[in-house]
């Protein structure tokens, strides 16, 4: 069989732990055999990060700019049992935290569903694609613990100064400034935009502008003044609807939906809502992430972690059963991409091919053990990921 050729190479970000096994597992057995697989390849395993000095990281981060696609392995990001564990220079940065700095993208956030495990939420037909802004608000914020009698004041000084009193506080209690800036909000809102245009969806949109009528506001008028401005044509060229509500309406809308659409949040909501709609919908072994930044470049994921505890017996030699589905749909949706910027049809039929083997596989209930406690009204068949893998090549090669 001639396998797929590629133009332009995709951006290889390998990372660490039971996730860097699978990687090389899945390229071996998946990917391999069907594409002649063109990568740019950076190690942002914790080891060559430590020796780099982090460059590595940075330096993808460009390359991701310069080709516009890459795809991401999860990689540990360090704290203070690491640095001890891996013998570390320093307590290096997030290494998705400097990606997200340098791309300046947003993140979307995506299930993958099987017929064996229904969402709870029963209405939930189609899954929700969470896009969270991922920059300032309460996680920049500044805080005081007050610790008594005494004025609270708003104090900006620029060109002007102003000052607002905020409370007269008689008794002890505490205090919080945050911020968020137009570039970042603006940054936001043409990812979604954009990314509901790439993936044929509605987009819907909540903030608290009711109550926080500067703050929340400014998120709502810069959507909307975006949206007017440079996307309303295309939404209606599509058929798709930019809608924007109170954010308590729009939780009791997507309580009350179908699901199918993406649900863009503020920095805080999105942590929130990410957790809950992943849970809802089955399993974080199951959800995919891409960051995509205003200018149209991406990033594909898992959004899942290293899987120490697995890596841990893997190193005991122990065969592990890690699910390796929302890593497999990273390699899709960046080969995926790569075909259709570069208009290579084979490229992007083999993505879709890739997707489907999994899901045959998922669906004839083999599964990986995270799964398996899941799965209701279907005869299952628990494997190790090495045989969940060759489960899948053998679908690839029947449905090639
Ligand atoms: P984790 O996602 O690795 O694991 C959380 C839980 O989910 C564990 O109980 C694990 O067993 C289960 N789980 C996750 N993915 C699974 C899979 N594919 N198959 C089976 N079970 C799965 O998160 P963690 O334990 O909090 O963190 C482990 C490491 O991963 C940390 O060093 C952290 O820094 C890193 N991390 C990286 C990313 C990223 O690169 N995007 C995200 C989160 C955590």
């Amino acid at each position: 069989m001639t396998k797929i050729q590629m133009k332009t190479p995709l951006v290889e970000m390998d990372g660490d732990e039971m996730t860097r096994i699978l990687w090389k597992d899945i390229k071996e057995e998946l990917i391999l055999p069907f594409v002649d697989l063109k990568t740019e390849y950076y190690d942002l395993g914790l080891e060559n990060r430590d020796l780099t000095n982090d460059q590595v990281t940075v330096d993808a981060a460009y390359a991701n700019k310069k080709y516009g696609v890459s795809v991401k392995c999860a990689t540990i990001t360090p704290n203070a049992q690491r640095v001890e564990e891996y013998h570390l220079k320093e307590m290096w940065k997030s290494p998705n935290g400097t990606i997200r700095a340098i791309l300046d993208g947003t993140v979307f956030r995506k299930p993958i569903m099987i017929d064996c495990i229904s969402p709870i939420v029963s209405k939930w037909k189609k899954p929700i694609t969470i896009a969270r802004h991922a920059y300032g608000d309460v996680y920049k914020s500044s805080e005081i613990k007050v610790p008594g009698k005494g004025i609270a004041k708003l104090v900006f000084e620029g060109e002007d100064k102003i000052e607002k009193e905020i409370f007269s506080f008689e008794t002890p209690g505490v205090l919080q400034g945050q911020y968020n800036t137009d570039d970042s909000i603006e940054s936001f809102a043409r990812s979604c935009f954009n990314y509901a245009l790439d993936q044929k969806q509605d987009l819907w949109f909540g903030t608290k502008d009711t109550i926080s009528k500067i703050y929340d506001h400014r998120f709502k008028d810069i959507f909307q003044e975006i949206y007017n401005k440079e996307y309303k044509d295309l939404f209606e060229k599509e058929g798709l609807t930019y809608f924007y509500s109170l954010i308590d309406d729009i939780t009791a809308r997507v309580m009350r939906s179908e699901g199918g659409f993406i649900w863009a949040c503020k920095n805080y909501d999105g942590d929130v809502m990410s957790d809950m709609v992943s849970t809802a919908f089955g399993s974080l072994a199951m959800m995919t992430s891409v960051l995509v930044s205003p200018d149209g470049h991406y990033e594909y994921e898992a959004a899942h972690g290293t899987v120490t505890r697995h890596y841990y017996r893997y190193l005991k030699g122990e065969k592990t059963s890690t699910n390796p589905i929302a890593t497999i749909f990273a390699w899709s949706g960046a080969l995926r991409k790569r075909g259709e910027l570069d208009k290579i049809d084979a490229l992007v039929y083999y993505a879709d091919v890739l997707e489907k083997a999994c899901l045959h596989v998922l669906n004839n209930g083999i599964l990986t053990k995270d799964l398996v406690l899941l799965a209701e009204n279907i005869e299952v068949k628990e494997v190790n990921s090495e045989d969940f893998l060759k489960a899948v090549r053998k679908e690839i090669e029947a449905l090639l």
